[in-house]
């Protein structure tokens, strides 16, 4: 293995293609900003109980795919496999939920860890930028995150992307439902593994994607048939506020999520363009969490949208964000008096906000003209020792390849009004 190799399943994030990840993040959180929800940071590790207690012993997160290590004292750590069970035990350490002012809406943005089998849009290390609103059950909360989630892909140009939705009941009507696929399950001819996997957890089997498992699946009871009446009448509030919103979505009566924790809406973006590892985001309500790790009832929904993904989904698009000049002037110095006027005047083009570069390194014109090229920037700015001592810099124009001299103190102004 060469030193200069990342770990598998983990991949370096560069220029320039770094910048679309930047404003990917940006854009997903932007319509979170602007719906009341905080910014929450996380360490990057808790306690292993927390996600063993929090995201279910059974599912495979926690069985298989955890990064767990003990420390130097002895604690048992887990790198976080997910946000929301971090986000919720931050909250009831702080007392956000005491404050008086429920829902608790929180964003976050970061790195996740999964010792999963690396391929295409599945790495060991991936980026989700999540929302979760903690303490309220009101479907128009649901219906909120939802489209949220919407205008988030939709303000970055995607288009084939479907929303599936689905109740997974409560736990009134889901135990009942629970057994009743338990008796179906046994009745087919599944290998040992996932015989076992129907006892501890038979919702994650619907979720089986081999063809040997789901031809099985076609008579299997559906939990939309088994909904108590207060889960249905809150599903059907949630489908009609989204449909108000003018945002479609396709019920997906099977679907499930690899996590054990969500009660009724449950739901998931897809994009077709994606191969199998299909899954751009998902999320849904989580009523019984927050007992489930030792705090208070409170009923809470939110979702993670996976940053990679959306990456993928927009290559998949061809769609080219447009994203701002990294520079936008480009200064040239031909010796030593050049070098000292024009790396001042780069300051003070940074100071109002103009992006500037310089060329560092003593280059001759030619070496200096062609790191102005590859910067990308919309002027250079040239200077030698007969320009200087006219008082003037000749300004470049790099797109018409237009040139000419301008006086040293008119530089700022001259760029600000150029750039508009
Ligand atoms: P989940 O918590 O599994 O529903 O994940 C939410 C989103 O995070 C998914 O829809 C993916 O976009 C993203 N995601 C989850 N696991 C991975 C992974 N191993 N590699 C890349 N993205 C992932």
């Amino acid at each position: 293995m060469s030193t200069f190799q990342a770990p598998k399943g983990t991949y370096d994030l560069l220029p320039p293609d770094s910048a679309k990840f930047l404003a990917v993040r940006e854009a997903i959180a932007a319509p979170l900003r602007n719906s009341g929800y905080g910014y929450i940071e996380t360490p990057g590790f808790e306690n292993v109980e927390l996600f063993a207690r929090g995201v279910g012993e059974s599912t495979d997160i926690v069985t298989k795919e955890m990064y767990a290590f003990e420390t130097k004292g002895g604690t048992k750590l887990a790198l976080r496999p997910e946000g929301t069970a971090s986000v919720l035990r931050a909250a009831l350490e702080a007392n956000l939920h005491k404050a008086g002012n429920l829902p608790v809406k929180l964003w976050y943005s970061g790195s996740y860890y999964r010792y999963e089998r690396p391929q295409k849009g599945r790495y060991r290390h991936f980026s989700q930028v999540g929302a979760e609103a903690i303490g309220a059950e009101d479907p128009a909360l649901d219906a909120e995150l939802i489209i949220l989630a919407d205008q988030a892909y939709r303000s970055l140009g995607l288009r084939n992307f479907r929303i599936l939705l689905n109740s997974l009941g409560d736990k009134e009507c889901r135990p009942v439902y629970r057994a009743a696929l338990q008796e179906f399950l046994r009745g087919l001819d599944l290998d040992e593994d996932t015989l076992r996997r129907a006892e501890i957890n038979p919702l994650r089997v619907l979720d089986d994607k081999r063809e040997s498992v789901q031809k099985q699946l076609g008579d299997a009871p559906l939990l939309r048939d088994y909904l108590c009446d207060a889960c249905k009448a809150y599903h059907e509030e949630v489908r009609e506020l989204i449909t108000a919103a003018g945002v479609s979505f396709e019920d997906d009566p099977k679907l499930v999520r690899g996590l054990d924790y969500y009660t009724r809406t449950t739901f998931e973006f897809v994009h077709d363009g994606l191969g199998s590892q299909s899954a751009v985001g998902g999320g849904g309500r989580y009523d019984g969490l927050s007992e489930m790790i030792g705090g208070p009832a409170l009923p809470s929904v939110g979702w993670a949208l996976g940053v990679d993904r959306t990456v993928l989904a927009l290559e998949a698009e061809g769609i080219e964000l447009e994203l701002p000049a990294a520079t936008s002037v480009f200064a040239v110095p031909l010796g030593e008096e050049a070098r000292r006027l024009l790396f001042a005047k780069v300051t003070e083009l940074r100071k109002v906000g103009i992006a500037a570069d310089f060329s560092y390194g003593g280059k001759g014109l030619k070496g200096a003209m062609k790191n102005a090229n590859r910067s990308g920037a919309r002027y250079a700015i040239v200077a030698g020792e007969r320009d200087l001592a006219e008082g003037v810099v000749q300004l470049k124009d790099m797109e018409s390849g237009e040139q000419a001299a301008i006086g040293v103190n008119e530089i700022v102004a001259e760029l600000e009004a150029r750039l508009g």
